[in-house]
C-alpha cells in the first residue's frame, strides 16, 4: 500500500455542485489520491446554513459557517459559493495564505479575473476554473495547454444552456419564446429570475474568459457586446428554417484587424443565424459546444453538459488532481498569460453579414428601389428571394429576404433604418447577423 502525503482541501459551498464534489471526493478519495499521487482529505465544507438539507448529503461533522478558519488550515481551496463577495476576499485569503484555489465562478473572474491571476502569480500560487465555463466541458485546459502553440483565430460558442433550451425548443416545436421560458423553468433549466440568462450577461462572462484566454490578453468584461435573445420571435426562427439556417445565442470572440491596421480582439454575444449544417446547429437542448478555428489545428469542436451539479464537479475534481500533482511536483504555480495583451476592439470594428426579412408592396420595381438603397449606404447584397405574395391585400404583400457580404455594423445599421422608411418597405420583420459560413 503506497503511503501519500496527505493535501487538505477546503470546500467553500456546499449546495448544487459543492455537495456533488463533496460526495465524490469522499467516496472516489482512493482512486483520486492514486491518481495525484497525494492523499486528498477533506477538511470541512463552509456553508451558511448548517442545518439544510443537501443533495448529496454532506457528513454534519464537516459543515461549517466559518469559511475564514476553515482555508488557514488548507492546501487547496475549492470555491464553489458563487457571486463575487464574500468569494472574491475569501479566494485572496487563500491565494495569500499559499492555497491553490479552484473555483467554477465565472462571474468573479470575468469580474476580477486579472486581480486574483496577479495574486496567485505573486506568490506563485495557481487558480483553476475549468468549471467556469461550459461545465463537464474541458475547454480551458485545452485552449491553455493543448493549444498553446497554436494561434486560435475564432471562437463561436454556445456557453448558455438555458436559452439554447429555450431557442431549440422554438425552432423544434414552434414553440414562442414565452412558452419555452415557461418550459425551461418548470424542468429547472431557468431560474426563477431568467434575466442573466435570456439577456446574454452569463454568456458574456464566459466569452471574456475565453477571450482573456485563447488571446492571451486581459479582456474586460464591460468590453463585451451583448444583446438577449427576448426579442427572437417565432417568425424568425421560421424564416431562419426555411432559407436553412438555425437561431442560436452566440458567444463569439475573435481575432480583428480594424479598418485603421490595428490587430485586437473582439467578444461579444447576440442571437445569430448559423447555417443548418455548421456542427454548432446540431447543438440541441440544455447542452453547450464550444467551435474554436486555430491557425494550424483546424476547426476543433468541444461539445456537452453545460451545467448540472455532477458534470460541473467533474470538471472541479479534474482541476483537484491538476493542482494535487502539482503541489507534489513543488515549484511556483502557471502564471496566466497575458503577454499578447493585444488592444479590445468595440463593435464598430467588426465586420458582419445580416440577413434581412421585409414584407414590401409587390409591384414593379421594387427590388430595383431595395438594390438601390443597401447601395447607398455601401451594404452590398449577396442574395436576395422574394416569395409568393400574400393573398388579400391590395396592392398584395410579399416577402422578401436579403443576405447581405460583410459590411459594418454602422453601414447595416443605417441600411436597416432607410428599410424601415420606405415607402415600398410594409414591415421590416427580422434583422439577424449570419455567422459561421
Ligand atoms: P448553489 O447551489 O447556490 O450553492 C452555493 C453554496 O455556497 C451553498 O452551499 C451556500 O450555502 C454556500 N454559500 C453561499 N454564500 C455563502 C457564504 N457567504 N458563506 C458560506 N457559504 C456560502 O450554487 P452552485 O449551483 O453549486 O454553483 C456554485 C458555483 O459554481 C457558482 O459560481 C456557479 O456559477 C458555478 N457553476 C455552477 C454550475 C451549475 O450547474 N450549478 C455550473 C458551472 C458553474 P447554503 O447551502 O448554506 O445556502
Amino acid at each position: 500500500m503506497i503511503e501519500y502525503r496527505n493535501l487538505r482541501i477546503a470546500l467553500l459551498g456546499g449546495g448544487n455542485v459543492g455537495a456533488q464534489v463533496a460526495a465524490l471526493l469522499i467516496e472516489h478519495g482512493d482512486e483520486l489520491a492514486s491518481r495525484a499521487g497525494a492523499g486528498l482529505e477533506l477538511i470541512g465544507v463552509a456553508v451558511r446554513d448548517l442545518d439544510a438539507v443537501r443533495t448529496p448529503a454532506i457528513p454534519r461533522e464537516l459543515l461549517t459557517t466559518d469559511a475564514e478558519s476553515l482555508i488557514g488550515g488548507a492546501d487547496i481551496v475549492i470555491e464553489l459559493m458563487g457571486g463575487l463577495e464574500p468569494a472574491r476576499t475569501l479566494i485572496l485569503q487563500a491565494i495569500n495564505s499559499g492555497a491553490d484555489v479552484i473555483t467554477g465562478n465565472k462571474a468573479l473572474l470575468a469580474t476580477h479575473g486579472a486581480e486574483l491571476f496577479d495574486a496567485a502569480e505573486q506568490v506563485g500560487a495557481q487558480l483553476y476554473y475549468e468549471a467556469a465555463v461550459g461545465g463537464a466541458i474541458p475547454i480551458i485546459r485545452p485552449l491553455r495547454d493543448s493549444l498553446a502553440g497554436d494561434r486560435v483565430k475564432r471562437i463561436l460558442a454556445i456557453v448558455n444552456g438555458t436559452t439554447n433550451f429555450i431557442l431549440d425548443l422554438m425552432e423544434r416545436e414552434d414553440a414562442t419564446l414565452e412558452d419555452a421560458l415557461a418550459k425551461a423553468t418548470e424542468l429547472g433549466y431557468a431560474e426563477a429570475d431568467p434575466t442573466a440568462d435570456i439577456e446574454g450577461y452569463d454568456a458574456a462572462q464566459k466569452v471574456s474568459i475565453l477571450a482573456s484566454l485563447a488571446f492571451h490578453t486581459n479582456f474586460p468584461l464591460d468590453a463585451v457586446y451583448r444583446e438577449g435573445i427576448t426579442a427572437v420571435t417565432i417568425e424568425q426562427v421560421e424564416a431562419a428554417r426555411k432559407a436553412g439556417y438555425v437561431v442560436k445565442l452566440l458567444a463569439i470572440c475573435e481575432r480583428l484587424t480594424d479598418e485603421s491596421g490595428v490587430d485586437g480582439v473582439s467578444a461579444r454575444v447576440y442571437p445569430a443565424l448559423i447555417p443548418a449544417a455548421h456542427p454548432l446547429a446540431a447543438v440541441h437542448g440544455a447542452n453547450n459546444a464550444v467551435f474554436i478555428e486555430a491557425e494550424a489545428a483546424g476547426s476543433l469542436m468541444f461539445y456537452g453538459a453545460g451545467a448540472g451539479g455532477l458534470q460541473t464537479a467533474s470538471a472541479v475534481l479534474g482541476d483537484l488532481v491538476s493542482a494535487a500533482r502539482r503541489h507534489v511536483i513543488g515549484g511556483p504555480g502557471v502564471a496566466e498569460s497575458t503577454q499578447a495583451n493585444l488592444p479590445v476592439l468595440d463593435m464598430g470594428s467588426v465586420l458582419t453579414r445580416y440577413q434581412i426579412t421585409l414584407e414590401v408592396v409587390d409591384q414593379p420595381g421594387v427590388l430595383a428601389a431595395i438594390a438601390g438603397l443597401t447601395n447607398e449606404h455601401n451594404v452590398s447584397v449577396e442574395t436576395l428571394t422574394q416569395s409568393a405574395a400574400g393573398s388579400g391585400d391590395v396592392p398584395a404583400t410579399a416577402t422578401l429576404v436579403i443576405g447581405t457580404h460583410e459590411a459594418t455594423e454602422a453601414a447595416l445599421a443605417a441600411t436597416v433604418n432607410a428599410l424601415r422608411t420606405n415607402q415600398v418597405v410594409r414591415s421590416v420583420v427580422s434583422v439577424l447577423r449570419v455567422e459561421g459560413l
